[in-house]
This record gives C-alpha cells, structure tokens and sequence, in this order.
C-alpha cells in the first residue's frame, strides 16, 4: 500500500514528467475510481488546462491546475502512476488516462480499485474536513510529543492513525518501531521523553532513507525489517524469528527480543 515515501516518489516523479504541458484529454476508463466528479466534468475541467506543481499531504498528492483548481489523487492498495511516450501502452489496469497535447500520457494504474481521483478548490480545506492530521515529515518534536501524550492506545494505532499523522502505514510503521526498539503494543502514555525523541526520530530517519531510495526495496538497508516481515522471517538484528500480531487492527512484525515493551 502506498504509504507516505511512496506517494513522495509518485509526486517527484509528477513533477519531472508531467507538468506545465496542456492536457488535451482525459480517458476515464473505470469511474471507480472517481469521486465527486463525474468523468465528463473531470475532462471538461483540465482539458486545455496545465498542471504546473503539486504537493503531498500524508498520502494524498494534489496537483494544481492553472486554473486554480486541484486533483487529487490517492493510490488506495495498490496505485501508482506511469508516464507514457507516445508509442508506449498504458497498462491493462490503468483507470484513468491523462492525455497531453505532446502525445504523452500520464496513467493512473490502480490494480486493486482502492485509489481514488477527485477535484479540489482548496487542499487545505479538504484536509480540515476529512479530518487529516498534519504529515508525518512536518510536524516538529513537540508536536509528536503532544500527539502521542494525549492517547492512551498502543504507539503502533497511534502511528497509523491518518487524523493523528498523516502518511504512515502498516509497513514503515512496524519499520520505525523496530529501529527504535519499540514493541508496537507500546502504550504511548507510558513513554518517557527520552522513548519519544528516539520513535520521533526514528520516523523520520525511516521515512526520509526510504524516500531518498525511491521506495526501492531491493535497496533498502539490510539492516531494516521491512523486506524480512512474514512467517520465515528472521531480524537483522539478532537473528532471532521475527513475531506477528495484530495491534491496532493490522499485522505487526517484529522482534520480541529486540522491542521490549516500556
Ligand atoms: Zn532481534
């Protein structure tokens, strides 16, 4: 699932592909995946439009239009994106097509259908009320710490709760916490100062390093947990077998010897 590193690269990769070129159309080839716009009133707003910047929040990006207007998109389970030359088919599952006047195609490719397309006047807006919490690479060290002193659930529900932090999921969560040696049913409100500095800046370190390496998992540290999580996975740390649970509704990996619980 795409979390925040992700939909950084999904932007970045907008960004140096996409932008300030005129959109001659848009193909909605699964209207799924639209919402609160139909397919015709999505093409009729960006056609003869440019998208000149973007910008992420959590794991929603939002590209603006220079017509002041914002699409945004979420990659649900399993969305991404693909910049076409002229020649190149877009994939099988592709659901929405944006066509440039240059013969480019961005495509947004979702297998699964948990993604989602819509418009937006005001991001900030939108975020106030979908309730989203601030992104979890801008909040500073005491934000993170009034945020996890006031909830008394388990620091793995806190991390992937989008109202609380927005951006982290299943998979990097269980990564920060075994970077700081946390057990994920951690109760938050047992954690000293000292305990929320080091999960503080293990979220970042873990989230920027991924970014940083295009969310390539083959490139990842061999030091991390993320590419060893499932039943014959061993840590990287000690060698000992890695556990399951399920904490804050998901399945957490990670080493009951390396993360104690505070
Ligand atoms: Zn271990």
């Amino acid at each position: 699932m795409p979390e925040l590193p992700e939909v950084e690269t999904f932007k970045r990769y907008l960004d140096s592909t996409s932008l300030h070129q005129r959109i001659a159309g848009v193909e909605v080839r699964d209207a799924y995946v639209l919402k609160g716009v139909s397919a015709r009133e999505l093409a009729r707003r960006l056609k003869g439009a440019r998208f000149e910047s973007s910008r992420r929040h959590g794991k929603h990006l939002f590209v603006r239009t220079d017509g002041d207007l914002w699409l945004r998109l979420h990659f649900g389970m399993t969305g991404s994106l693909q910049y076409l030359k002229r020649d190149e088919q877009p994939p099988k599952t592709a659901r929405v097509i944006f066509r440039f006047a240059n013969k480019c195609r961005l495509a947004f490719d979702d297998q699964r259908k948990f993604g989602e397309i819509g418009l937006s006047r005001n991001v900030d807006e939108f975020l106030r009320n979908r309730g989203i919490g601030p992104d979890a690479l801008d909040i500073s060290l005491s934000q993170f710490k009034t945020i996890l002193g006031k909830h008394r659930s388990s620091v793995k529900a806190i991390l992937l709760n989008q109202k609380l932090i927005a951006g982290i999921g299943n998979l990097y969560a269980d990564e920060i916490l075994f970077r700081a040696r946390m057990h994920p049913a951690t109760e938050a409100a047992r954690m000293s100062d000292k305990d929320l500095q080091r999960l503080f800046r293990a979220t970042r370190h873990v989230l920027e390093r991924a970014i940083a390496l295009k969310t390539d998992f083959n490139r990842l540290p061999k030091s991390w947990l993320l590419m060893r999580r499932g039943k014959r996975g061993r840590c990287p740390r000690c060698g000992r077998a890695l556990k399951s649970a399920t904490i804050g509704g998901r399945t957490s990996w990670f080493c009951a010897h390396c993360q104690k619980r505070i």
